[in-house]
């Protein structure tokens, strides 16, 4: 394979024009095929996939490095984002991969030949990136004295952005989101969308890092630098579009919320694939690290503050142009918050969230089947009660499962030389994935709460905490404690000479 800086370089702008090509070699629905397997995962020198891959990766201030594998659908990794740091190469013969070289092929220049189908295709691929150039030139203009004519406000954004990212009204090659981009800029967290598809074409893949109910997080690297690549599996396309309007229309940059960067779609063969770009933490999230870790109780209490303080400012209205509207969870849990190398948390997953603008008494709950965890449910969920017309009701279950997050720290924390294993909310009364029923009869029936470990009331850190999760478990939900109260309790008593600075 050679590619060289020309073709790279028409590449890179059809990339980053978000236009494909169709691949000859790529199959519709092709079988395993053998490829060169080199990298530390292989278990011999060939492996078995759905494609063959190249990967090259050049981590900033290292000599690049290149891997060959196979690549499978469930992965997705085949998406072909060449950058100057990174660069993927896939195809779909077997041993396809053997002789190809990217670190090669980014130094080589490819002789003189006469036109064939590959240069055919660039042909073609220069006039439409120039038609591209100017249609969007021309919808750019329009768009921006639309804009100068109409002083959108909150929920207008709101509408206008879902319509924009649905996939049912993009044609395959996904110009229209992006033409309509600007809409975005300005008032969400994030980067200009235009900017957004281009950094996330940047970003190469690198390790899966987890996987969640509804897709995979994935290491990858941009310029050098680790980010978070959620992938949502197609069953929950409804969470990227709700976590991206979210963050393309409000701002939501805060210490203990995670950072956002970008958010894709692209399609290919007519599948939709939907990436979330963020901050990477390679602790990953606080379920995981309560597995790893027993805290003493400064890290506790920090770990709770800078959770509490992320919950606080999710859930406050701020007023003014740059103010954000209330936002409610819906799915709070251990597995949604990360720590970050400075051992803070960060609230994750946006993807259920409701959000509420009190001067308009604007309810927005999103179109999302999607529903919270069962076991982190309050009992007003599990016996149906809920107001679902009023905003404070669903505040009021991220403060019961607040609680529940509070629980499972309190569990790894070390108090008189004793610590207990990590172990889930309700681990001792509902089976392993409880059903609804199961948490109901547990929460709504029993009326049962967690047990509050006994040797807590030996610190008086954490028997404030202990106090806090009894008044976060009322059964009557507008009884239990605001996020604002955990918040500034928890800050009080962190007051001490070694109190970390810069939470909150
Ligand atoms: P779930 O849907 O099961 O709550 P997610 O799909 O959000 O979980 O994430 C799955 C796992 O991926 C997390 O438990 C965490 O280990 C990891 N993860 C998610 N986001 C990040 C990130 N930004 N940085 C590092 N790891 C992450
Ligand atoms: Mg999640």
């Amino acid at each position: 394979m050679t590619l060289g800086p020309c073709r790279r370089g028409l590449l890179m702008l059809l990339l980053a024009l978000g236009l494909t090509l169709g691949d000859p070699e790529e199959p519709s629905q092709g079988p395993q095929v053998t490829c060169t397997c080199k990298n530390p995962h292989c278990r011999g020198p060939t492996c078995q996939g759905s494609w063959c891959t190249v990967v090259l990766v050049q981590e900033q201030g290292s000599h690049p490095q290149e891997y060959w594998g196979c690549g499978n659908k469930h992965q997705e990794l085949c998406k072909g984002r060449p950058t100057e740091f990174v660069n993927h190469y896939c195809c779909y013969s077997s041993l396809c991969n053997h002789n190809v070289s990217l670190v090669l092929a980014a130094t080589q220049t490819p002789p003189e030949q006469t036109p064939g189908y590959g240069q055919r295709r660039l042909i073609l691929g220069s006039m439409l990136a120039f038609l591209a150039v100017m249609a969007l030139g021309a919808l750019g203009l329009w768009h921006i004295r639309r804009r100068q004519e109409k002083q959108r406000g909150f929920h207008s954004d709101l509408g206008e952005s879902s319509l924009i990212l649905k996939p049912s009204e993009q044609g395959d090659s996904m110009l229209g989101d992006f033409l309509d981009s600007d809409c975005t800029t300005g008032s969400g967290s994030g980067l200009p969308f235009l900017v957004q598809r281009t950094v996330a074409r940047q970003v190469a893949l690198v390790e899966c890092v987890g996987k969640g109910r509804y897709g995979e997080v994935w290491r990858g690297l941009w310029h050098g630098e680790s980010v978070a690549v959620k992938i949502f599996s197609s069953r929950d396309e409804q969470s990227w579009f709700r976590e991206t309007e979210i963050y393309n229309t409000v701002l939501l940059r805060h210490d203990n919320i995670l950072g956002f960067i970008a958010s894709d779609m692209t399609s290919r063969n007519s599948s939709t694939q939907l990436w979330l770009i963020t901050h990477y933490h390679e602790h990953g999230s606080l379920y995981d690290f309560l597995q790893r870790q027993t805290l003493e109780p400064q890290l506790a209490l920090k770990l709770a503050v800078s959770a509490a303080c992320g919950l606080a400012h999710l859930h406050v209205e701020i007023f003014g142009t740059q103010g954000k509207p209330a936002i409610a969870h819906r799915d709070l849990k251990s597995r949604n918050v990360l720590v970050k190398s400075n051992l803070q948390c960060c609230i994750a997953d946006l993807g259920l969230a409701v959000m509420h603008s009190q001067g308009s008494d604007y309810l927005d709950i999103g179109h999302n089947p999607r529903v919270g965890t069962k076991r982190y449910m309050a009992p007003e969920v599990l016996d149906e009660q809920i107001r679902t017309d009023c905003f404070e009701s669903y505040k009021w279950t991220d403060i019961w499962a607040f609680g529940l997050v509070l629980w499972e720290i309190a569990r790894r924390t070390v108090v008189n030389g004793i610590v207990e294993d990590y172990r889930p909310p309700f681990y001792d009364v509902v089976p392993n994935d409880p059903s609804f029923e199961d948490m109901k009869k547990v929460v709504c029936v029993d009326q049962q709460t967690p047990t509050i470990p006994i040797r807590l009331a030996a610190d008086p850190v954490l028997s404030a905490l202990a106090q806090m999760m009894r008044e976060c478990w009322y059964p009557s939900p507008s009884a239990r404690l605001t996020a604002l109260r955990i918040k500034k309790t928890l800050q009080k008593l962190s007051h001490s000479p070694e109190k970390p600075k810069g939470i909150c």
